[in-house]
């Protein structure tokens, strides 16, 4: 296992849409054993491949509390086949947008079909901060990122601290200093 770096704004292989895997096999096993790792140390709550430089629909999630036991979970190929009428708005980060929160709202409820490390197919209904992690990091497998949900003018803002960040030399960490990390989803 080893951890990796994770992709930031504004690094294009984010806009990347990713490949759907079509086999399960060591490289994939290996890449999910590598994304648990850097999630975690992060730390994150989800992480879709692309975060670290790999175009395929892969998804790690971990939404266990930190007095609860680790809760592993691997989408593949996560696909939202249904979604409510009725909204949600949650504060979203992402640790390819460091210490930025923005409120975003979303589809309370999802229907996700995907498979799991066995390649066995499910589908399962999310609400609350599964269906929004669930939202967040599908939305990574298509190069889409929350700040696409958020007004013209707080994106940006928000791209023009990050390029000038990058510009600077910075890491994108000091770009925005002045926020509690809460909501890292990933
Ligand atoms: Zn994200």
């Amino acid at each position: 296992m080893a951890k990796r770096d994770i992709l930031i704004i504004p690094d294009t292989r984010l806009r990347q849409k990713s490949a759907a895997v079509t086999a399960i096999d060591a490289s994939v096993r290996a890449l999910v054993e590598d994304m648990f790792e850097t999630m975690y140390e992060a730390p994150g709550i989800g992480l879709a491949a692309i975060q670290i430089g790999v175009a395929a629909r892969v998804v790690t999630m971990d939404l266990a509390k930190k007095d609860e036991p680790k809760a592993p979970q691997v989408f593949i190929n996560p696909e939202v086949t249904w979604s409510s009428d009725e909204q949600a708005t949650y504060e979203e980060g992402c640790l390819s947008i460091p210490d930025y929160y923005e409120e975003v709202a979303r589809p309370k409820a999802v229907k996700v079909k995907f498979l799991d490390l066995e390649g066995k197919a499910h589908e399962i209904e999310a609400d609350g901060l599964l269906a929004t992690c669930l939202q967040h990091e599908i939305d990574h497998t298509n190069g889409v990122l929350f700040i696409d949900h958020i007004s013209k003018l707080k994106r940006d803002m928000v791209m023009k601290k990050f390029k000038k960040a990058q510009k600077r030399g910075e890491t994108t960490r000091d770009a925005y200093k002045d926020d509690t990390p809460e909501h890292q989803i990933g």
